[in-house]
């Protein structure tokens, strides 16, 4: 890994700053001691982050690999589990949230966690600390949450953040730590912006935050997976949390993404509670490249992906199905913009409910992007709060079918503060086994005619492609 990383600060230094590099002494041949003489600072006025020289004058905007390198340096010996002392087992190694009984986990229909990284917040972005509250009092205004429905609806008030071992079960742990490291720069220069990530921002305490959000994640799959064993009804899961996480890849961060919360609950759900085979559903209106590029040669988690065709990052082509053992377990599913409910309804019928079918999940996660929505401007699907409320009602269906329930969604995208709290709200109904009240929302007069002859096609194709 360091040699790697190495190799990125010689391959950078020889194309940009040749000269300036080895003018500096304190460069060694090998890149190592080199790193540890670099600060980060912040260019006068244009909040760009700046790794700079302390014995010559060299000076470039952050390249995220050097701060890995410097990271990986002085801190490769603190590696340490914060998670799994602190929440209190029940049987065998399944760990239960410690504030909540068995009878209540047992007669609950939802259970969510909440994680708003306030901190992790830029003026004027769209993945803004705004969001997650505006849920939260969506869901209080419409009376969906344990205040009003006592014993149905359960929060998990009390959960840890994820351990380093746990975000570095899909992330390159020179990654992790290499993000530690650049907090503390962070909280003394302000934001940083993270350069070949997509416009993907840290403050000081992004990386906390992203740990809490995380933890939050999998503190749902613990209530889930054990209420499962005591009720063949268990309740549906939400993690509202944030940063998301579906764009972030196994070396970065990567658009608005840091850690891959629900590619850390596939894999602790194996760990932790032996549920081998998990079946991931992305339905945010991009594509979920970062949980994509983790689990392409992984047979035990199918990763199913709709997104809209020549969307943000450009990735998810309908040939890519997975490679060596894991062939035949990705599934990405383009759909032309201005896709809308008839499409996404096609598309669980035909696609995703025999993919589900064949592959026999043990679990079922969902990444719960709101941004396909009509009216949120990130891109241009049609889908509609009805859409969301369909397809939440669909996939806890199919979870009961085929895993006993066990289903848990993560918060991705959704930027529209409206459309995205009033879908979740009604994401929640579809959990209750109540109706939707989307009617009241959604409003036909933004819909236009789908094109459906190209929607067609591409249904068509990826059946044919996966032999559906
Ligand atoms: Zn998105």
């Amino acid at each position: 890994m360091f040699e790697a990383v190495t190799d990125g600060l010689q391959a950078y230094s020889k194309s940009e700053t040749l000269n300036s590099i080895n003018n500096c002494e304190a460069f060694d041949k090998e890149g190592n001691e080199l790193l540890d003489e670099f600060n980060l600072s912040l260019e006068n006025g244009n909040m760009l982050p700046l790794f700079e020289c302390s014995l010559c004058t060299w000076r470039k905007p952050l390249k995220l690999r050097l701060f890995i390198g410097h990271a990986r340096h002085s801190y490769l010996s603190n590696l340490k589990s914060t998670r799994t002392s602190s929440i209190s087992c029940s049987t065998n190694s399944e760990k239960e949230p410690s504030n909540i009984t068995d009878i209540q986990l047992a007669n609950a229909k939802v259970i969510y966690s909440v994680a708003s990284a306030t901190g992790h917040n830029q003026e004027s972005h769209p993945e803004s600390n705004l969001r997650v509250p505006a849920i939260v009092d969506t869901l209080e205004k419409l009376e969906l949450t344990p205040k009003y429905r006592n014993s149905e609806i359960i929060e998990i008030q009390h959960f840890n953040p994820a351990s380093v071992e746990d975000i570095s079960s899909v992330h390159e742990r020179a990654y992790v730590l290499g993000l530690e490291k650049v907090m503390e720069k962070a909280s003394e220069q302000g934001i940083l912006f993270i350069e070949g990530s997509g416009p993907t921002y840290a403050t000081a305490s992004t990386f906390q935050d992203s740990l809490l959000a995380a933890g939050a994640g999998l503190a749902v799959v613990d209530a889930v997976v054990a209420a499962s064993k005591k009720s063949p009804e268990p309740p549906s899961g939400f993690a509202l949390i944030r940063p998301p996480g579906h764009h972030a890849v196994p070396t970065g961060p990567m658009g608005f993404c840091v850690f891959g919360n629900i590619a850390v609950a596939a894999r602790y759900a194996q760990r932790v509670h032996g549920l081998k085979r998990v079946f991931i559903i992305d339905f945010d209106v991009h594509h979920g490249n970062g949980t994509h590029d983790a689990f392409y040669e992984d047979p035990d988690i199918y990763f199913l992906s709709t997104h809209q065709d020549g969307s943000y990052p450009g990735t998810g082509k309908i040939h890519e199905v997975g490679s060596g053992k894991g062939e035949g377990t990705s599934l990405n599913l383009p759909l032309p913009g201005g896709s809308g409910d008839v499409a996404m309804r096609t598309v669980f019928d035909e696609v995703i409910v025999p993919c589900a079918q064949r592959f026999k999940p043990d679990i079922i996660l969902v990444s719960a992007g709101y941004d396909g929505h009509v009216l949120d401007h990130l891109a241009s699907l049609q889908l509609t709060t009805g859409t969301y409320y369909m397809l939440s009602a669909s996939i806890i269906q199919l979870a009961k079918e085929l895993c006993g329930g066990r289903c848990v969604f993560f918060l991705e995208g959704g930027y529209n503060l409206q459309s995205l709290s009033y879908s979740v709200a009604d994401t929640f109904r579809a959990f209750l086994g109540e109706p939707s009240r989307a009617s009241e929302f959604d409003n036909p007069a933004f819909l236009y005619e789908e094109p459906s002859t190209r929607i067609k096609q591409a249904i068509q194709k990826v059946k044919a492609i996966h032999s559906l």
